[in-house]
């Protein structure tokens, strides 16, 4: 059966680096949303040049819009036997929007992780990404906003699913490695 997850958690507690492993070891797709809004800015694109400032500024993409690219990558061939949410959704209107996408397809989601990490520890982590990969919405500033965003709009999103009984938490504190081997066991059933 296809395995669709979503992964969950604040910006800098590794969901990326654990879905790209993810991905690779289960021959399921990843979606990045974040990834693929900063290759519609780097391309100069109609979308990157809607969304350039508001992502500097660390604020949300309109929901909207983000479903509407959900909508249509999450039916690409790569899609078919899974994929994992990496980004998304992000607010409550988003996830009920998947919801009712997946509804729609007669699919559902096989689990939703979150990554659990002190807020820190992901400052520590986001410091060292931001002197390695020069991301302009790691910039101190835009990282508070980053963090105030996901409290009042993402946050939430545990409570909701932990409703719908999909929830799984990983202790994301570890290696790479450690992490990755508790995200496993935490999908295996
Ligand atoms: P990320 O790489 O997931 O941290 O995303 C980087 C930025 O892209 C976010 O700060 C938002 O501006 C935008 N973004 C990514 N995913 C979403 C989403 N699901 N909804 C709204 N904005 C998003």
């Amino acid at each position: 059966m296809a395995k669709r997850v979503v992964f969950l958690g604040m910006p800098g507690a590794g969901k990326g680096t654990q879905a790209e492993k993810y991905s690779a070891s289960e021959g399921i797709a990843h979606i990045s949303t974040g990834a693929m809004l900063r290759a519609a800015v780097d391309s100069g694109s109609e979308l990157g040049k809607k969304v350039a400032q508001i992502m500097q500024e660390g604020q949300l993409v309109p929901d909207e819009l983000m479903v509407d690219i959900i909508e249509a990558r999450t039916q690409e061939d790569d899609c078919q036997s899974g994929y994992i949410l990496d980004g998304f959704p992000r607010t409550e209107q988003q996830a009920r929007s998947l919801g009712e996408m997946l509804e729609k397809r007669s699919e559902s989601l096989s689990s939703v992780v979150l990554f659990e990490l002190s807020q820190d520890e992901v400052r520590r982590r986001l410091e060292k990404r931001r002197q390695e990969e020069n991301r302009a919405d790691d910039a101190a500033d835009t990282q508070d906003e980053r963090f105030r965003v996901y409290e009042a709009q993402t946050k939430p999103l545990i409570e909701y699913y932990e409703n719908s009984g999909a929830l799984v938490r990983v202790d994301a504190s570890g290696t790479v490695e450690e992490v990755f081997s508790g995200l496993v066991k935490a999908l295996e059933n």
